[in-house]
């Protein structure tokens, strides 16, 4: 994980000089999560050093917002607030008119819609805001909403990393009944091989989502952050209700070969939109090991295609009546 020092250096304008007060309010700035406005900040700064002045906060922040380091939000109060960019995942909010707290979140979906209509006018996006208004669930209930807030990496990765375990989980289903269905030796060997990398894959993918909840007492009970209409998982999960239904050992591999195709597709196309996170990194080493059991799916139903053209396929024993191929 990128250190906060050099992330800020990576910022820096060119030629933009260094000076300490504003080092100082950068830092603070980068250990709050939440969305401060201008003057939250001003009273957090003389907080711990009255002698930095208002304007010298203010000009801060501008310099903050024109590096990328800080995102200006309106939540129609009338005056800004500002949330910083470091470790913390692009997201829409949800605003509470009662309390005026904002909840974050991503929906994968309303991220592809954007793109689609602006794709089909031929707009190019710089920037999308989606803000839902309403009342909270702690005003609506009078239930106390927890005091601190988990940075919105940990419950991206704590999302992902839900999501890749899901998909793995009915992947591994799959591959173990595969292994099981299928009569050509080869074809089953594959098929266990990936079963046992799967599961192999899922024991690392379950140890790091301790790990990740290790970070916060509360993460696995917080709110969902990550919306997903259609998970990859389902994917898997239709090949498993295919192969229940009885298929030969090609069928078999190009079940797989499709589920595989689909798992790859999703985990790349929605981990290449996420900014630079451990959510991120998550998605895109499972797209990779997708790619690599879709690889190894393709080889082995060439070859298998190839010694079924070589080898005629033995006579059915006498009184069995063949069944009608569909
Ligand atoms: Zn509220
Ligand atoms: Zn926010």
């Amino acid at each position: 994980m990128e250190p906060q020092a050099a992330y800020v250096e990576r910022h820096r304008p060119p030629g933009g000089r260094r000076s300490g007060k504003r080092d100082l309010i950068v830092n603070t700035f980068l250990g709050q999560h939440g969305h401060l406005s201008a003057d939250d900040l001003v009273e957090l700064m003389r907080s711990e050093d009255h002698r930095i002045s208002r304007a010298t906060v203010y000009r801060a922040l501008q310099w903050m917002v024109d590096a990328g380091i800080a995102r200006k939000v309106d939540f129609g109060e009338g005056r800004f607030r500002f949330e910083h960019s470091y470790r913390h995942p692009r997201h829409f909010h949800l605003i509470c008119k009662s309390c005026n707290h904002s909840y974050e979140f991503l929906s994968s979906d309303i991220e592809g819609l954007i793109e689609e209509v602006a794709d089909a006018r031929g707009f190019d996006v710089r920037k999308s805001v989606v803000q839902i208004y309403g009342t909270c669930e702690a005003c609506r209930t009078g239930r106390q909403r927890p005091e601190d807030e988990a940075p919105t990496e940990l419950l991206l990765a704590r999302d992902a990393l839900r999501i890749a375990i899901a998909t793995e989980r009915s992947g591994l289903e799959f591959y173990t009944r595969a292994a099981r269905m299928t009569k050509d030796v080869r074809g089953r060997r594959v098929f266990q091989q990936l079963a046992e990398e799967e599961g192999e894959h899922l024991a690392k993918l379950e140890a790091r989502y301790q790990e990740v909840l290790a970070q916060d007492p509360d993460l696995e009970s917080r709110p969902a952050f990550l919306f997903f209409k259609g998970a990859a998982n389902g994917l898997f999960a239709a090949g498993t209700d295919v192969l229940a239904k009885g298929v030969d050992d090609k069928q078999a591999l190009m079940i797989g070969i499709r589920c595989e195709r689909g798992s790859h597709r999703f985990f790349k196309r929605y981990g290449e939109r996420f900014e630079d996170s451990e959510g991120k990194r998550i998605f895109m080493e499972f797209a990779d090991e997708e790619r690599e059991h879709l690889e190894l799916l393709i080889r082995e139903y060439k070859s298998l295609a190839l010694r079924q053209a070589a080898k005629p396929p033995r006579r059915r024993a006498k009184g069995r009546p063949r069944r009608a191929s569909v």
